[in-house]
């Protein structure tokens, strides 16, 4: 990774940096990711000793055994992990940020208490179930329930595309507890244990990030106690707004990460293949590629980084997250595109990595709230 170009960033951040990146050239070594990908399994070993070296904390507050870091280290992080392996970020930030930054924020004491430790300790996992079969984009259109009966809500409905949900321990869950109430009224976020009767999980099949993969997920009269909602009944849409926001900070850093990956190696093949008696990068129309990506790369950390400061600086920075989504993982995107280009029909193999690349950066401008829905957000903003 370039560490070279520091971005202004800590000593201690760099340290981070390379202590992560030596730590997953031990916990997973590269044909290990090939293996996980080919199997679409989760990369536990990865996971469990990120989670041992006390790193799944390091964006949560010191009061609950967190280490108490700020948007930028966070951000640093993550970047660090999508560059080394876009599969362990994405394990990572789904329970840590996604559906844990729901129990670190909005969860009671008690339940703070209860759960933090365990999700830092790598002891629980869990997944975020927003989507829908018949909603996406209108989340607020959502038709899962949770009724109030007793100690309990009972859950009735069904969820999709819930990354890791196989691999959750619990499920933080987007629901509406008053059924009459209107689109983003009604709407709570409860914990729910994953294993509850009447909770099945179904795998699904996805072209990329094969190895924190989706699935569906059917609630059937499931009971969760209601000591664990998180947040307010029936007022949790701007808790949801702001958790997404952090997620979509996510998906940016993991993205602008792979894109320096992506560039790395194309760079490397590009100027050991020799056509026409010299490295195919003494042709401009291949390096002119190769800097292109490079721009796209910096590009995408410096857009990362600029948010992760305004939110250091306490803005919740609406617009520029959005942008930096867009940016980042269309960048993401094309970076594997144009080094799919460069490396011919090596990089249309399954034989290399890029293949892998390419499949794994597709899902950017799709997650978290798709790009269009971003410029929707953007035009918002812009008052149009
Ligand atoms: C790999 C993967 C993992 C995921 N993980 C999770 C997860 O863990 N938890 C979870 O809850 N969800 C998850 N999702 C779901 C994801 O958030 C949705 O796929 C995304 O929000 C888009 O919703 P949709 O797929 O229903 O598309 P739709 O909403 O049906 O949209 C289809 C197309 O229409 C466009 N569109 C829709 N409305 C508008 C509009 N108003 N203006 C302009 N364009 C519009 C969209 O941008 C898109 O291009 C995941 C999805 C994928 C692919």
């Amino acid at each position: 990774m370039d560490l070279v170009n520091t971005f202004g960033l800590s000593e201690d951040q760099l340290m981070v940096r390379r202590n992560v990146l030596e730590l997953l050239g031990r916990a997973l070594p590269w044909p290990r990711i090939r293996e996980l990908d080919e199997k679409g399994e989760f990369p536990h070993e990865a996971y469990d000793a990120l989670a041992r070296a006390g790193y799944l904390g390091l964006f949560y507050p010191e009061g609950l055994g967190g280490m108490g870091g700020t948007h930028k280290d966070f951000t640093s992080l993550i970047e660090t992990l999508g560059y080394y392996y876009t599969g362990i970020a994405q394990a990572v930030m789904t329970t840590v940020v996604y559906a844990g930054m729901h129990v670190v924020k909005f969860g009671s004491p008690e339940v703070q208490k209860e759960f933090v430790p365990k999700i830092i300790s790598g002891e629980i996992k869990l997944a975020l179930a927003m989507s829908e079969p018949g909603t996406g984009s209108d989340v607020a259109n959502i038709g899962t329930t949770a009724v109030r009966d007793g100690d309990d809500y009972v859950i009735d409905g069904q969820k999709i595309w819930i990354t890791c949900a196989h691999v959750a321990d619990y499920i933080v869950l987007v629901c509406k507890t008053d059924a009459r109430a209107d689109r983003h009224k009604g709407v709570s976020i409860l914990l729910v244990p994953a294993k509850a009767p009447g909770v099945t999980i179904r795998p699904l099949k996805m072209l990329g990030r094969r190895t924190t993969h989706a699935n569906e997920v059917f609630f059937d009269g499931v009971r969760t106690p209601a000591r664990l909602l998180l947040g307010a009944e029936n007022g949790a849409w701007r808790n949801l707004m702001t958790c997404l926001a952090l997620e979509r900070l996510c998906l940016a850093s993991i993205s602008a990460g792979h894109c320096f990956k992506i560039t790395e190696y194309a760079s490397d093949y590009a100027r050991n293949r020799v056509q026409f008696g010299h490295p195919i990068t003494d042709y401009q129309a291949v390096s002119h590629k190769l800097v292109d990506m490079a721009i796209m790369a910096e590009t995408a950390r410096q857009s990362v980084y600029r948010v992760a400061d305004l939110m250091d600086g306490g803005q919740d920075a609406v617009r520029e997250v959005s942008m930096a989504k867009i940016v980042c993982t269309e960048n993401n995107f094309r970076c594997a595109d144009l080094g799919l280009q460069v490396m011919g029909g090596a990089g249309y193999s399954t034989e290399y990595d890029m293949a892998m690349f390419f499949r794994d950066s597709r899902v950017g401008p799709i997650g978290g709230g798709a790009n269009e829905i971003q410029r929707n957000v953007i035009a918002r903003q812009m008052g149009f």
